[in-house]
């Protein structure tokens, strides 16, 4: 064991030379400090050059939604490298693009892309083409990829209540473009449509739209407050800004119709990526209305991109839609099963050890929190609690279980009782660990 554990770090010393930091982003999972190498996968599980097996909840942030070695998927993928591997035009486009339509409300028409970030960008513009206005609105705690004008930064509607306690990570990052963030949006706290609704009243003729996750997973999976999405629709409709749901998480995880469906609000724009190309793909897709999405038929708004509607991208969406809504959805059914018992044995395990716990959002894009009370705010993610959580991820991943940064447990169609059964025995040991550091 000794000699393999070497040879890995070998191995990472080696890959570290030429990649920085030995990853391929920055968003380091706490045990990434030390990348993990892994050899190969089978359904939830994934093995490291050491031999040592994990369960797999971390499914690349969240993407991996049809699980290892999925025969279904790998076939539809196969089949398309064997018949047509690059052109523009694939003869499997209307086949994926009905199945969004079907599932999503708002997918009038789509466009494919392949990450989250420029399909965000790409929002954005035909907001801004389609209202005529500059600026947009987005939230505290709230992600929308690696572009300079959306990723952290401070509140600059300074007037907006920011709450005192908010101790998250403002600083996004160094070397953007010189006041990139202040010219483009307002960040404001998220779950109050009162301070959504002050702003819209000052500036909502320069508002072009309003982004935000419909559930909060990338500030801890904090779910929206009863009736506040309606509001914000609402509130869109009577300042003529346009609401973009960034469903690239909830997207197919939260229900195979996102969580729009879930809640019956329609934005006029959606964001989709991860999930609905089952993770082993990348491909991202812009939805929305006909309206709207008119201005690129009239190539008013340009969207581009070398790889759009690859064929294997288009293959992997249709493979994982079908599968996905197969007999009302039972996969996700079953998916969502396995994940509850999984986070019904972490909480119980965590209050026989006595370190408290929280498990909120949805089934298929949960987190755990160590604190006692669900987050009702992005904003309420002290920092505090995200570095115990951080301890904790770590100390899962010690002990065989792989969860994403910083405290999500993705779940995937293939989780089975022995996957139950394999957390069950592992998580103990973990928080016991992180029990004694909280002590
Ligand atoms: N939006 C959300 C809600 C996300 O979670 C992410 C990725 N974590 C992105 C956008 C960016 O997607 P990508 O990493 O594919 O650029």
């Amino acid at each position: 064991m000794e000699q393999a554990l070497s040879k890995m770090q070998e191995y990472n010393q080696r890959v570290k030379k030429l990649l920085p930091g030995g990853v391929h982003y920055n968003f380091n999972l706490p045990w990434e400090e030390t990348p993990i190498h892994f050899v190969k996968a089978k359904k939830s599980r994934v093995w490291d050059m050491n031999g040592k097996e994990y369960l797999d909840l971390y499914a690349r942030f969240g993407a991996f939604i049809v699980g290892h070695g999925n025969e279904e998927y790998n076939e539809s993928l196969k089949e398309t490298i064997d018949r047509v591997l690059s052109v523009s035009h694939f003869d499997l486009d209307a086949e994926a693009l009905e199945l969004i339509a079907q599932f999503i409300p708002s997918a009038e028409m789509i466009r494919f892309g392949l990450s989250g970030t420029e399909i965000v960008q790409n929002a954005l513009r035909l907001a801004r083409a389609y209202t005529g206005k500059n600026r947009f609105v987005r939230f505290i705690g709230h992600y929308h990829g690696n572009a300079d004008n959306i990723m952290g930064g401070k509140p600059v509607n300074k007037e907006e209540p920011v709450p005192s306690d908010y101790k998250g990570d403002l600083k996004g990052t160094e070397g953007r473009a010189k006041d990139i963030l202040e010219n483009q949006s307002y960040l404001i706290p998220w779950n109050d449509d009162q301070v959504l609704e002050d702003l819209l009243i000052r500036k909502g003729d320069e508002i072009a739209a309003v982004i935000m996750e419909p559930v909060c997973v990338n500030g801890g999976s904090v779910m929206p407050a009863p009736e506040y999405l309606k509001k914000v629709r609402s509130l869109c409709d009577q300042y003529q800004v346009v609401l973009i749901f960034d469903e690239i998480i909830t997207g197919f995880r939260m229900g195979i119709g996102g969580a729009q469906k879930e809640f019956g609000v329609t934005p006029d724009l959606t964001t989709l990526g991860k999930a609905i190309a089952g993770g082993g793909v990348p491909v991202s897709a812009l939805a929305g209305k006909k309206e709207i999405m008119q201005l690129l038929v009239d190539k008013k708004v340009v969207h581009a991109g070398t790889f759009n509607g690859y064929p294997l991208g288009t293959a992997a969406v249709k493979s994982t839609l079908e599968m996905l809504s197969r007999n009302q959805g039972e996969a996700i059914v079953k998916m969502n099963k396995r994940a509850t018992d999984i986070y019904q044995i972490m909480k119980a395990e965590a209050d026989k050890v006595g370190l408290p716990l929280t498990i909120q959002g949805p089934c298929g894009c949960a987190a755990y929190h160590c604190t006692n009370k669900e987050l009702e705010n992005p904003s309420q993610y002290s920092f505090d609690i995200m570095s115990l959580d951080i301890i904790l991820n770590t100390n899962l991943a010690k002990n065989g279980i792989l969860v994403s940064s910083i405290s999500r447990l993705y779940p995937n169609i293939s989780l089975d009782q022995e996957d139950v059964d394999w957390f069950r025995s592992h998580v103990k040991q973990a928080l016991e660990e992180t029990k004694e550091l909280y002590d």
